[in-house]
C-alpha cells in the first residue's frame, strides 16, 4: 500500500489539517491513539472478528454474467459491498472506529450523515457497543433519506436537523465539529468518509481498504491474475479508497473514480470537484472543491445523496494531480438509467451512488476487449433509493 501520507497528514499538496486552535488537541490525541492501535495485533484481531461475525464478510466478488454479455466487452465483476451488514461499505470504518473510541475510553459517539447510510452504520456500531449516539443531518437529506432517519432512531441514536447552508452534508460536518470542540473529554467524532483533517482520510482509507485486500484475493481465486481495470463511485472517497489501495501500486491497473455529474458540469448542477472544481482549503483539508472566486463552497446536486458534497478526500486529489487514478463523471440521468439496468439484468437493486460506477462500466465496457477483467465496486443496496426512483420517473413523465 501507498506510503502516504507524511506524518503531517500530506499527500503531495493535499490533506493535512486546517482547523482551529480547538480542534488541534482532540485531533492530535486522536492520531496517537490511532497510531499505538495500528500496532497492536489485538486491536486487529477484535476488527478482524467484528469483520467476520458481525458484518459478514467477506463479501462476495461476483462475476456479472448478464450485464458482461448484454454490454458485450469487458468481463465485469462485482465486488459486492452492498451485502454487508446495514448494506453498504460504510460499516467497515463504523467498526473501525468505535473500536479505537472505546479504547480512548470515549461514551459519546457523534457523527454526520449525508445519505443517511454513515447515520445508519454508526448507530449501529454504537448500539453494539452500548454508546451514546448522536446524528447530524442536513434537513434536505432528512426529507430524501427519511426511511434512514427511522432507522438510526430505531436503533437507539438521536438525529439533529441541520437547517443553515445548503441543509446538506457539508453543513451537517460543521455541526458535527461544532459539538466536537464543546464536548471534547467524552466524546468521540466518528467521520463517514475518506476526508476531513488528518488523520480521518488516513484511517478511514485504513478501514476501507478490506475491500481491496479480499476483492485482490478473489480475484486471483477466480482468474489467477490481477484485473485490468478497478470503476468506483466517489463522494468523500471512502469505497473508492478502499478499493483502490490493494492496486495502487501496481501501475497496470487503470484506476477510475466516477463523480456525480448531476444535470451536467454547470455552477450548482454537479458535485464533480475534478470537473469543475480547482484546490484550496475546506473542512479541515487541502483538496479539490467546488468553490467560487472568493472561496466560498458552490452549491451542489446530485440525485444520490452519498455524493452530493463539495470537497473530495484529499488522497484522490493527489492521485488525480499524480494521474495514477482518473475521474470521470456521470449525470443523474445515466445512474438513474444504469440503476435500472443493474437490477433487471442481474437481479441486484444498487445505491444511486453504486449506479454511478456502474453507469460508467455500461459506457466503458462495450468499448474493451472480452478478455479485460473489469472490477466495479458495488458500495451498497438500493433500498434507500426506491422512492426517489418512483419520483424521477414521474418527473419524466
Ligand atoms: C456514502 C456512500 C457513498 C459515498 O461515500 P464514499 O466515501 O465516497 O464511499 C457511496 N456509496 C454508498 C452506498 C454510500 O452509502
Amino acid at each position: 500500500m501507498t506510503a502516504l501520507p507524511d506524518d503531517k497528514g500530506y499527500y503531495g499538496d493535499y490533506g493535512g489539517r486546517f482547523v482551529p486552535d480547538t480542534l488541534m488537541a482532540p485531533l492530535i490525541e486522536l492520531e496517537a491513539a490511532y497510531n499505538a492501535a495500528t500496532k497492536d495485533a489485538m486491536f486487529w484481531d477484535e476488527y478482524k472478528s467484528l469483520l467476520k461475525n458481525f458484518i459478514g464478510r467477506e463479501t462476495p466478488l461476483q462475476h456479472a454474467a448478464r450485464l458482461t454479455a448484454h454490454l458485450g466487452g469487458a468481463k465485469i465483476y462485482l465486488k459486492r459491498e452492498d451485502l454487508a451488514h446495514t448494506g453498504a461499505h460504510k460499516i467497515n470504518n463504523a467498526i473501525g472506529q468505535i473500536l479505537l473510541a472505546r479504547r480512548m475510553g470515549k461514551t459519546r459517539i457523534i457523527a454526520e450523515t449525508g445519505a443517511g447510510q454513515h447515520g445508519v452504520a454508526t448507530a449501529t456500531a454504537a448500539a453494539a457497543f452500548g454508546m451514546e449516539c448522536i446524528v447530524y443531518m442536513g434537513a434536505e437529506d432528512m426529507a430524501r433519506q427519511a426511511p434512514n432517519v427511522f432507522r438510526m432512531e430505531l436503533l437507539g441514536a438521536k438525529v439533529v436537523a441541520v437547517e443553515s447552508g445548503s441543509r446538506t452534508l457539508k453543513d451537517a460536518v460543521s455541526e458535527a465539529m461544532r459539538d466536537w470542540v464543546s464536548n471534547i473529554s467524552n466524546t468521540f467524532y466518528l467521520l463517514g468518509s475518506a476526508l476531513g483533517p488528518h488523520p480521518y482520510p488516513k484511517m478511514v482509507r485504513d478501514f476501507q481498504a478490506v475491500i481491496g485486500a479480499e476483492a485482490k484475493e478473489q480475484i486471483m481465486a477466480a482468474e489467477n491474475r490481477m484485473p485490468d481495470s478497478i470503476i468506483a463511485c466517489v463522494g468523500g472517497g471512502s469505497n473508492a479508497i478502499g478499493i483502490f489501495s490493494a492496486f495502487v501500486d501496481d501501475k497496470n491497473i487503470k484506476l477510475t473514480g466516477v463523480e456525480a455529474g448531476g444535470h451536467g458540469i454547470k455552477k450548482g448542477s454537479h458535485a464533480a470537484r475534478f470537473s469543475g472544481g480547482t484546490p484550496g482549503i475546506f473542512q479541515g483539508m487541502k483538496t479539490y472543491i467546488l468553490q467560487d472566486n472568493d472561496g466560498q463552497a458552490e452549491l451542489t446536486h446530485s440525485v444520490s445523496a452519498g455524493l452530493d458534497y463539495t470537497g473530495v478526500g484529499p488522497e484522490h486529489a493527489w492521485l488525480h494531480d499524480s494521474q495514477r487514478a482518473s475521474y470521470a463523471y456521470v449525470t443523474d440521468d445515466e445512474a438513474v438509467a444504469a440503476f435500472h439496468l443493474l437490477s433487471k439484468t442481474e437481479g441486484i437493486i444498487p445505491a444511486l451512488e453504486s449506479s454511478h460506477a456502474i453507469a460508467h462500466a455500461v459506457k466503458t465496457a462495450p468499448q474493451l476487449p472480452k478478455d479485460h477483467i473489469m472490477i466495479v465496486n458495488l458500495s451498497g443496496r438500493g433500498d434507500k433509493d426506491i422512492g426517489i426512483i418512483q419520483r424521477y420517473a414521474e418527473e419524466q413523465a
